[in-house]
């Protein structure tokens, strides 16, 4: 759509917002605007399975390294993952269980704080953390690195990259803004991190806030390749539908806005037009024009806000004619008025 097509628009806009009403009142766009985004991509996300063990390790890796507090006893470290979300709590259990063959020794409780949400603790003792974990990896879970693995295959780092988003990720409602962040509480973690990711597609940002570091992507096409990455194909979905009606929007504001532009020119001329016309009348000169000069004058008083494109339908002549007769009708009030001020000056 080129600007210049745009005023002779009014009729398929009309359509274009009949086809945005139908977008917007899609059930699936509305659901999205009512829910949490983030949430929704956490309980996508806990659902996903991954089936090689080595992707099961790196995304358990993700969340011990964001939710995970280890106690280290003389009996050696014993580990906690605490959440609110029964998702991510169902998807760590499920993780231990399948890693180290564990049911009993796993415990999850709810409790019932002061805002009544719930929060659940998966334990790890000793005993059983240094029999699920082997030596090999478990120095890079204490050290909070990138586990190598993780950086080696392709599979294991979207599994990794899932673990740290189900752990402390969040993503803004694409509605309002494209924003996902990850919140790490060790600067060095941090860092690491980032460099991490700066070996995958996406360029991640990195800024401290309140005693936290916060890594973060803010634009459309990074939010879209993470979600797709992590396998949260169904919330992609969804971002994209608003992202289709978001363009939309700003088309439809952009043609809305042009078109404004357009009226406003118009009938800035078409002031100046009737001035001179009342002008000429005024000083009887108008009559004095030729019939066709006269035609045209009285139907720029009669229609206002008319485009020369308009009159000229009106009139049956040409856009140039029209233009070329109301032109010459300014200059000949102008050529009046300036008359008007030489004699004014001449009397001072
Ligand atoms: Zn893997």
């Amino acid at each position: 759509m080129k600007p210049n097509k745009i005023s002779s628009y009014s009729l398929p806009r009309a359509g274009f917002f009949s086809a945005l009403e139908n977008l917007n009142s899609r059930k699936d766009v509305v659901e999205i605007s009512e829910l949490n985004f983030s949430q929704r991509v956490r309980n996508e996300l806990a659902r996903v399975k991954p089936t090689h063990p080595s992707c099961k390790w790196a995304e358990l890796f993700g969340l011990i390294q964001t939710i995970g507090t280890l106690n280290i006893s003389t009996r050696g470290p014993s580990l906690e993952i605490k959440t609110e979300n029964a998702a991510v709590a169902r998807k760590a259990v499920t993780l231990f269980k399948e890693l180290g063959q564990m049911d009993s020794e796993l415990i999850v409780e709810k409790e019932t704080k002061l805002k009544k949400r719930n929060l659940y603790r998966i334990r790890v003792s000793a005993e059983d953390f240094s029999r699920i974990f082997p030596e090999s990896i478990h120095s890079n879970i204490l050290d909070k690195d990138v586990p190598t693995f993780a950086e080696d295959q392709e599979c294991c780092r979207r599994s990794y990259l899932r673990g740290l988003f189900l752990g402390s990720g969040s993503v803004q409602n694409p509605e309002k803004t494209y924003h996902l962040e990850i919140r790490i509480a060790e600067k060095r973690f941090a860092e690491r991190l980032k460099e991490f990711l700066d070996g995958t597609d996406l360029k991640f940002g990195v800024v401290e806030r309140r005693n936290e570091f916060v890594l973060y992507i803010k634009d459309s096409d990074s939010v879209a390749t993470f979600l797709t990455m992590v396998g949260a194909h169904s919330s992609l979905l969804h971002l994209e539908n608003i992202r289709i009606i978001k363009d939309m929007k700003n088309n439809i504001n952009r043609m809305v806005n042009c078109e404004d532009a357009n009226i406003e020119k118009t009938i800035t001329a078409s002031v100046k037009q009737v001035q001179a016309i009342d002008l000429l009348e005024e000083r009887g000169m108008l009559k004095t024009l030729p019939k066709s000069f006269q035609e045209v004058a009285r139907v720029r008083k009669e229609n206002f806000d008319a485009s020369y494109t308009k009159i000229a339908e009106i009139l049956e002549i040409s856009k140039s004619a029209v233009s070329y007769r109301l032109k010459k009708i300014e200059d000949m009030a102008e050529k009046i008025a300036k008359d008007r001020r030489k004699d004014q000056e001449d009397e001072e």
